[in-house]
């Protein structure tokens, strides 16, 4: 690539609102984009070349090659696709990453030889299997897809044996992970930046708040976490970077357990709960994923003020009701609404905690109304 900044190309698989994302801070650095997704109807077209197509097809895959450097918003993009790529240029994070992150089990193997924390977990192939990883594990325990599996979906709760079994015959035809079911206090996220050059910058700790398996609210930084806790959190990750010798934003998401904390999954990419850092950081997620992907400095990763990110689901709110509320931003994606859709964001800073609650609240309440 050279030393092009302006006008550099960066390929995108997937063109979702993390697309939009990293397209409207890529076109701020004078950066050109283009995005391959299966949808015509997809945000970052707002921003980009899109080349609407499947995740393997030939032609796209060659257009997306010609970029200076290619990199994903969807992790759940063929690795097939990602390899055939790196074949032909430079593409971050790597697809060993990305083969990880993919799979539960193997994800929590990777944690597990890092010593990161996690709940007790059992791959299960059948049902004896799962009756005897129960009878180690105990219950509750969730059950989980392996793979494919998103904002809750492709998992089960079992209490009791009668739940295990419903829950195996849904959806035991996919290979699945039994784990302990963490009586959490919280869900905690950390998201951390590695660049070509080996440079890493950790946002702080948020805690993050989910109703139905989505994403809600995030709150940033996360009150009350102590400075071993911090320290814990960007230990885990900061090591997850290097054993990867990952170039990117990386997600972690976090259960707080009785002042421990234990690893959920890992997302190699830019992530939901690091939208907060458009305006509560002082450079956000997505601009320090390129900078990252195009082996610029980092930038700071430091809070600015308390802040929070709550996501629009399934329906658009009073715009201007949101606006009317002090240091309140307003992210549309461009999505048509529907159930359990997220369509955008908004992010609200303060100047104190006790002012961010009661915006917050204000917020809460106009996005009720939608
Ligand atoms: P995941 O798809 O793994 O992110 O799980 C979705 C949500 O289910 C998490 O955000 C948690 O609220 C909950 N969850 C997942 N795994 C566990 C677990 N082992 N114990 C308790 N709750 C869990």
């Amino acid at each position: 690539m050279g030393d092009r900044v302006f006008g550099a190309r960066v390929g995108i698989l997937g063109g979702g609102q993390l697309g939009l994302m990293l397209g409207l801070a890529g076109r701020a650095l004078g950066l050109e984009l283009s995005f391959l997704d299966p949808s015509a109807g997809s945000p970052a077209a707002a921003v980009g070349e899109l080349l609407v197509a499947d995740y393997t097809d030939g032609a796209a895959l060659q257009r997306l090659a010609e970029s200076d450097v290619v990199t994903f918003e969807f992790e759940n993009v063929p690795v097939q696709a990602v390899k055939a790529l790196e074949l032909r240029g430079s593409v971050f994070p790597s697809s060993r990453a990305l083969e990880v992150a993919q799979d539960r089990l193997n994800e929590k193997t990777c944690f597990g030889s890092l010593g990161i924390a996690t709940p007790p977990f059992e791959p299960v192939g059948s049902w004896p299997e799962l009756a005897a990883a129960l009878s180690r594990i105990g219950l509750p325990a969730v059950l989980k897809t392996r793979r494919f599996g998103y904002d809750g979906k492709g998992q089960a709760v079992l209490r009791t044996e009668a739940e295990a079994k419903q829950a195996f015959e849904r959806l035991g035809s996919a290979p699945l992970i039994v784990e302990g079911f963490v009586p959490f206090q919280r869900e905690l996220s950390i998201v951390a930046v590695r660049s070509r050059s080996g440079e890493t910058a950790c946002y702080p700790l948020v805690e993050n708040h989910h109703q139905g398996g989505i994403l809600r609210k995030t709150l940033a930084p996360a009150p009350g976490v102590t400075d071993a806790l911090e320290r814990r959190a960007s230990g885990y990750i900061e090591s997850l970077l290097a054993h990867l010798d990952y170039v990117g934003v990386l997600a972690l998401e976090l259960f707080e357990v009785d002042g421990r904390l234990l690893a959920n999954e890992m997302a190699p990419r830019v992530h939901n709960t690091g939208h907060w850092t458009i305006e509560g950081a002082h450079v956000s997620q997505f601009e320090n994923h390129l900078r990252a992907i195009l082996g610029l400095p980092l930038g700071s990763a430091r809070a600015i003020a308390p802040t929070a990110m709550l996501n629009l689901i399934g329906a658009a709110p009073d715009a201007r009701a949101i606006l009317a509320v002090p240091d309140a931003h307003l992210h549309w994606y461009g999505k048509e609404p529907r159930p359990g859709r997220k369509v955008g964001h908004v992010t609200v800073r303060a100047p104190d905690t006790t002012t961010l609650t009661a915006r917050v609240a204000e917020l809460e309440r106009i996005i009720a109304l939608a």
